[in-house]
């Protein structure tokens, strides 16, 4: 495959840093977008450029449409136009529907699905000029089976699937593909938050008995990128260990 122009979303940390590792490795440029960590983004861009990839950080927040229009042109400018983009960036902000206020159904929504939105819109431009690109976003289990406390970030991610579904079917005749990965429970700071007992009580659910890593959500993104993924779009795969099963 030649080498891309690759935007992951939120990947200071996490799930998203190591997609963006995995892209470096196979040697596409890379641009690090993150919200506020400073220090977790200059290590992420360490460890890519350690990787041999050029590559640059962006901070912006994807859910602000001029943060997102500021961080395409910086980007642009300084590897070219989007080629690979990643909607990876996201958040929690749990309660029970009763508990859940007004500012954690608006964050949520914001920073989870306006994000995919303007930022997909952002990279289509350039793709179609290219009749060529790939759009993956991260979604969630949550998003496909529910999860109480989570009515808001499930809405955000079930939402994700519909854009994907119509998005696909908008630009499938253009070479442009748009597919979801949908992780269970992986171990990054997300679910570190959640404690131990949490963790190895969903451990117990999980065929596979243990959480997931970052590397194994970002193979599967990689691979959705990839020439070899050209007639797959519009679907979402699902990466949980056997979870729902
Ligand atoms: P994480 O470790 O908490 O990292 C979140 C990343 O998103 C950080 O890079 C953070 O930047 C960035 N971010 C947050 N808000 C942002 C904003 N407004 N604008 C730009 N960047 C922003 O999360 P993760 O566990 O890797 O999760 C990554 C994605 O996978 C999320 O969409 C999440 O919903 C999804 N997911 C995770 C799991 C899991 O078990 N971990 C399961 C299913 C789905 P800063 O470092 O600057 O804060």
């Amino acid at each position: 495959m030649d080498p891309k122009v690759v935007l992951v979303t939120g990947a200071s940390r996490g799930i998203g840093r190591a997609v963006a590792e995995h892209f470096a490795t196979l040697g596409h440029r890379i641009a690090i977008n993150y919200a506020t960590n400073e220090d977790a983004a200059a290590a992420a861009l360490a460890a890519v450029r350690a990787a041999g990839a050029e590559a640059l950080s962006v901070a912006a927040n994807v859910g602000d449409a001029d943060e997102v229009a500021g961080m395409f042109e910086t980007v642009g400018a300084a590897l070219g136009p989007v080629e690979i983009l990643v909607n990876n960036a996201g958040i929690t902000r749990d309660d029970l529907m009763l508990r859940m206020k007004v500012d954690q159904w608006d964050e949520v929504i914001t920073t989870n699905l306006r994000s995919v939105y303007l930022c997909s819109k952002a990279a289509l431009r350039g793709m179609l000029r290219a009749k060529w690109g790939r759009i993956i976003s991260v979604g969630s289990v949550s998003g496909l089976a529910g999860n109480p406390g989570q009515a808001n970030y499930a809405a955000a991610k079930a939402g994700i699937v519909g854009f994907t579904k119509s998005l696909a079917k908008e630009v499938g005749s253009r070479g442009i593909t748009v597919n979801v990965v949908a992780p269970g429970f992986i171990a990054t700071d997300m679910t570190d938050a959640l404690g131990g007992d949490v963790t190895s009580a969903a451990a117990e659910r999980i065929a596979v008995g243990r959480l997931g890593t970052p590397q194994e959500v970002a193979s599967v993104v990689g691979y959705l990128a990839s020439d070899t993924a050209s007639y797959i779009t519009g679907q979402t795969i699902v990466v949980d260990g056997g979870l729902a099963l």
